[in-house]
């Protein structure tokens, strides 16, 4: 299953698609013209970071990689303790 959508984030519009990873040998990808990917086969709380450290490069393209690491570790634990679920 691949799961898609759109948001606008500091003005611009970034797709975000949650497929297969496999040959790109990461787990979470974010490209500079938009786009997000997110590999679905992920657990779900790792997804999460995956999620909130690509959304981080997104928003902050300055950030250093371990900074958007650790905001998202620190996110996704928040979100997850809260019970924040992904509905499949
Ligand atoms: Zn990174």
């Amino acid at each position: 299953m691949r799961r898609k959508t759109t948001i606008l984030l500091n003005g611009k519009r970034w797709r975000i698609v949650m497929r297969k990873l496999g040959r790109e040998r990461a787990h979470a990808q974010c490209w500079p013209d938009g786009l997000i990917e997110i590999d679905i086969r992920l657990a779900q709380k790792r997804k999460l970071a995956a999620l909130f450290h690509e959304l981080f490069h997104a928003a902050f393209p300055d950030m250093a990689d371990g900074k958007c690491e650790s905001l998202a570790k620190s996110y996704a634990a928040a979100v997850w303790l809260l019970g924040f679920r992904e509905l499949r």
